[in-house]
């Protein structure tokens, strides 16, 4: 599948005149990603109303790349990529990434380059939120990665190896498999570290009757997976399963809820009230889930005061967790694609509790 960046650029340019610009200036790396497949860390975007060509430019050390995969823009060999392209709107309105450029660069571009300034609130993100199908299929194989690493670390997961050595085992095979690194900072939390929903893996060993929370994905080709699994290492007691069975029974409610006009606010609901009604309201203190696609975290958000509905082709993670500080924790997260009715899973692991 072919992505049409063109195409992406023509909806940039279709909202400026409602933001009161009549160009935008992208400097956000994954936006400049987005619009002309161009990954790198130091390139800038110049797209204008009624304008079918737009402006790349980008350093010496991009510059054969962007002229290779960007036929079809215009590029501009700078070091100063935000400059060059400001001095090419002078006298236009430029919209500027409002929630990205820091103010003093705002004021060194708005004095210099003659241009007016007009900050935006995350023009090109918004246009991110839905994915094209060939943005959905990158997410399935980020998350078929992510499945396959699980399935063949679980053999690993026994008593006496460390968080440390979990992690590094699922990175590891998440890279033979074609990853081409871990999407984030894996999680990897044993017994009571389970507490932490977000615990940075130490070199405390796995211990029989332990829970295990493993929150880890592959990132592939710009678009990154995230999935969580809990597992218990030995028999669980009464109160680990007990506890495992309710996120489970939770993590379902979200995913059900999760439709084509649903609320970020009702999705999150429909799992936060199986939790609450267990008595466990205080113990899941994190939203339900975020968007996933060229950032680990983005829009939409779901949690108890996230505004907008959810849309068709919008992937996303259902994440619930019940921490009890002391003794442990249960998360279970997957990544779907919300679609018209129910949702496309793209995380397949098993959610039965594995008992290793
Ligand atoms: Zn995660
Ligand atoms: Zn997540």
């Amino acid at each position: 599948m072919t992505v049409d960046h063109a195409a992406r650029r023509a909806r940039l340019a279709a909202a400026l005149p409602e933001l009161s610009a009549d160009a935008v200036l992208v400097t956000k790396p994954v936006n400049v990603r987005y619009l002309t497949g161009l990954a790198s860390s130091n390139a800038a975007l110049l797209v204008r109303v009624g304008e079918a060509g737009a402006v790349l430019a980008t350093d010496v050390r991009y510059i054969e790349t962007a002229r290779r995969i960007c036929p079809d823009v215009e590029i501009v060999q700078e070091r100063d990529v935000a400059g060059a392209l400001a001095g090419r709107a002078a006298g236009a309105r430029l919209a500027v990434e409002a929630h990205h450029m820091p103010v003093a660069e705002f004021h060194r571009l708005g004095d210099a380059r003659g241009a007016t300034l007009v900050p935006v609130s995350a023009p090109v993100e918004r246009l991110r939120v839905v994915k094209d199908e060939a943005e959905i299929d990158l997410l399935r194989t980020a998350c078929a990665i992510t499945d396959q690493a699980f399935a063949d670390v679980l053999p690993v997961i026994r008593p006496g190896v460390t968080e440390r050595e979990i992690a590094r085992a699922l990175e590891t095979r998440m890279a033979e498999l074609g990853a081409d690194k871990p999407a984030f900072d894996s999680i990897v939390a044993a017994g009571p570290n389970g507490a932490v929903p977000h615990h940075s893996p130490g070199d405390r060993p796995v211990r029989r009757g332990d829970l295990v929370t493993m929150d880890f994905g592959a990132l592939s080709a710009g678009y990154h997976a995230d999935m969580t699994r809990t597992v218990a290492v030995g028999e669980p007691a009464g109160w680990q399963r007990d506890l495992y069975d309710l996120v489970r029974e939770a993590q379902r409610a979200g995913r059900h809820a999760l439709r084509r006009g649903a609320s970020a606010h009702d999705v999150d609901a429909a799992a936060r009230e199986v939790i609450a009604a267990a008595g466990h309201a205080g113990d899941f203190g994190h939203g339900l889930g975020h968007g996933v696609g060229l950032e680990i975290h983005e829009d939409p958000f779901l949690g108890p005061d996230k505004p907008g509905r959810i849309e068709d082709r919008v992937p996303i993670t259902v994440e619930p967790g019940v921490y009890l500080p002391g003794k442990g924790g249960v998360r279970i997260e997957d990544t779907l694609v919300a679609r018209d009715d129910r949702p496309e899973l793209l995380t397949k692991t098993t959610k039965e509790l594995l008992v290793l």
